[in-house]
């Protein structure tokens, strides 16, 4: 039989080890960025165009290439870091595989300047496909720049792969966090479509994570250090008060790389055991210094993974440096005056083995109870109207009865809840009943239906929310003074996207600055209590889910808001609230599930009971 074996040419090659280290845009701006640093920078600038998808550039002022270089660098396995195989144990670079230049050339047009010092023109090379230019030469700052230009351009299938410019921008956000808060000493400056979202000085650590996550940040942190032979632990953890729903903020860094480690992560979090309210997340920074050749960083393409020899004793050392941060910062409060009364007992866990993080339910939560602080509500649950108490101070809203406006499913429930009970079923005085403080228990026609209080309700507001959302707008109640929330960058570009959204369910946005939210109105069945928590839940949940359209975009919405604002397995609700409940759940469009696809209640027949008895 013939041989039928062939060797790849070359760009054929370069295009499959392309989809490897180049996934979407943002993986271009991790590779182009630390050779960047690699190249020993101190100022570098990020220029980006259309989440790039239109353009990448990295300008940098390090050491720059010789033509030659120029030459190899776009080449397979073309790399001035390492020379031997044991090179790869004394890693001191980002890069060392060679491949990311040619692998960007092989699927985008490529744009290379560069000067060395010592010369005085420098050289520009332009690659688009398979035609290299022959290298120009060109005035020039020292240094390099590399422009990276419709990425994808002869992968079709990759690009329409990409996700929307939010998303993609976001992806870009986070590789830009992770290389800028490991080199705080570099000075970069990152613009998108010409406007300018970092200016980053350089500076000590803390100023960096202050400059990256806004002004605020300060005072969240706490620094944590330990010197041992495995391992040198420095920098920074949140305090338990301000922990996020988010993920976002956790870093780790070995040897000044960003790396991922569930292991490690879970070392923190049961630090924090016992410390966090239910469903937060605590924030780090933490930058470990072990000898490169006890860890395998080589595992992954991309580079996050990391693998120690002592993972055990990593393990113990970080998790008790956190505590003994988290424990110093109890014992020594200077000037602190907001402090976590949840932190006068990190002691009592100090036995506990390590343990996943899961959710806890407050047993004894009561959203109708008036919580005791201030006298601001927990929750006021539109269908409450029996159990109202009377607005607090700080809401204007007008008297519920007379407005036209209130459209709360309170008033709907009047007139759309007797779609599925007949006549002959409303007969029946209405009896519901509460069990333990979880399900409602109904009669209907054929037997009884048991009803999941907490599910039936996130059903109810869900639509409530969507058609807020996207067909009429929903009520709001003006805040007398407006509400200053805080947040990243990041997730002040997120909430931009979201802001026509949100504004349709009642929020009303009356400044948005660079980390700062002024809220002057929110929708009415929302507390003030709540808001910060809402929007969280919302940020976190847009993370996860990264909606692609705005239809699924506001569907993610009404979800959180939705899973928040639902009454709790655990609330009592009485016989007025009970009813409405069940009244409006059956006025939904699916009351069968809930907008999680769970099963909302069930139905028991008086046959099937009957036959119980037998
Ligand atoms: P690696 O970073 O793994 O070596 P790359 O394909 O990313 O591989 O880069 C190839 C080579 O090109 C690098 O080893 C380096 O010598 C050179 N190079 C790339 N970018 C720059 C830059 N911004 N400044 C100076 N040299 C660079
Ligand atoms: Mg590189």
């Amino acid at each position: 039989m013939a041989d039928i074996i062939q060797l790849l040419p070359d760009h054929v090659a370069n295009q499959i080890a392309a989809g490897e280290v180049v996934q979407r845009p943002a993986s271009v701006v991790k590779e182009l960025v630390e050779n960047a640093v690699d190249a020993g920078s101190t100022v570098i600038q990020l220029i980006i165009k259309g989440a790039g998808k239109t353009l990448i550039q990295v300008v940098d002022n390090g050491k720059g290439m010789s033509e030659r270089d120029m030459l190899l660098s776009v080449q397979r396995h073309a790399t001035s870091k390492i020379r031997t195989a044991e090179d790869l144990f004394q890693l001191h670079t980002k890069g060392f595989r060679g491949e990311a230049l040619a692998s960007i050339a092989a699927i985008a047009h490529l744009e290379i300047s560069t000067r060395e010092e010592d010369n005085e023109v420098g050289i520009q090379l332009k690659i688009e496909g398979s035609t290299i230019n022959d290298p120009k030469p060109i005035a020039c700052e020292k240094g390099t720049s590399i422009a990276v230009k419709n990425l994808f351009f002869n992968i079709p299938a990759r690009r329409n792969f990409l996700k929307s410019d939010t998303v993609e921008l976001r992806h870009i956000i986070d590789e830009f966090h992770r290389i800028a808060l490991a080199h705080p000493d570099i000075h970069f400056d990152f613009f998108h479509n010409n406007s300018e979202l970092f200016k980053l000085p350089p500076s000590n650590l803390r100023q960096r994570i202050v400059n990256v996550f806004g002004g605020k940040t300060n005072e969240k942190l706490v620094p944590i250090k330990e010197d041992t032979d495995v391992v040198k632990i420095n920098g920074f953890i949140s305090k338990p008060a301000f922990t996020k729903k988010t993920r976002g903020q956790q870093f780790f860094f070995v040897n000044n790389r960003f790396v991922k480690n569930s292991y490690l992560h879970h070392a923190v979090s049961s630090a924090f055991e016992g410390l966090l309210k239910p469903g937060h997340h605590p924030g780090y920074f933490i930058f470990l210094e072990v000898d490169p050749s006890s860890i395998d960083i080589n595992i992954h393409p991309t580079k996050t993974e990391v693998k120690f020899d002592e993972d055990q004793a990593m393990y113990a050392i970080l998790r008790s440096t956190v505590k003994h941060s988290l424990g110093q910062f109890n014992v020594a409060p200077v000037l602190d005056f907001d402090r976590d009364s949840n932190l006068d007992t990190p002691y009592s866990y100090k036995t506990k083995l390590p343990k996943q993080p899961g959710v806890e339910v407050d047993a004894d939560f009561n959203p109708f109870k008036e919580e005791g602080k201030g006298g601001v509500r927990v929750a006021s649950k539109p269908y409450l109207k029996a159990d109202r108490v009377e607005a607090s101070w700080e809401s204007l809203y007008v008297s519920v009865d007379s407005s036209e406006n209130f459209k709360t499913v309170s008033i709907e429930s009047e007139s759309t809840a007797n779609e599925l009970f007949t006549e002959e079923e409303t007969d029946i005085s209405p009896t519901t009943y509460q069990l333990h403080k979880k399900y409602i228990v109904t009669t209907i026609k054929s037997g009884m239906v048991i009803i999941n209080q907490h599910r039936a309700h996130q059903r109810v507001l869900y639509e409530q929310y969507l058609k807020n959302i996207t067909v009429d707008t929903g009520s709001s109640q003006q805040l007398l003074f407006p509400l200053t929330l805080e947040f990243s960058t990041t997730e002040m570009e997120l909430l931009k996207t979201i802001k026509d959204s949100l504004e349709r369910t009642g929020f009303v946005f009356s400044e948005m600055t660079e980390n700062e939210v002024q809220l002057s109105g929110m929708p009415l069945n929302v507390s003030e209590s709540e808001v910060g928590g809402i929007i969280d839940q919302l940020l976190a949940d847009l993370q996860q889910e990264i909606p692609e359209s705005s239809l699924s975009q506001s569907d993610v919405l009404a979800k959180a808001m939705c899973r928040t604002l639902a009454v709790k397995s655990g609330a009592h609700l009485n016989t007025a609230a009970q009813e409405s409940l069940v009244n409006n759940l059956f006025a939904t469009k699916e009351p069968m599930v809930s907008p999680f696809q769970k099963p909302i209640f069930i139905t028991m027949s008086l046959e099937e009971l009957d036959k119980r008895f037998l």
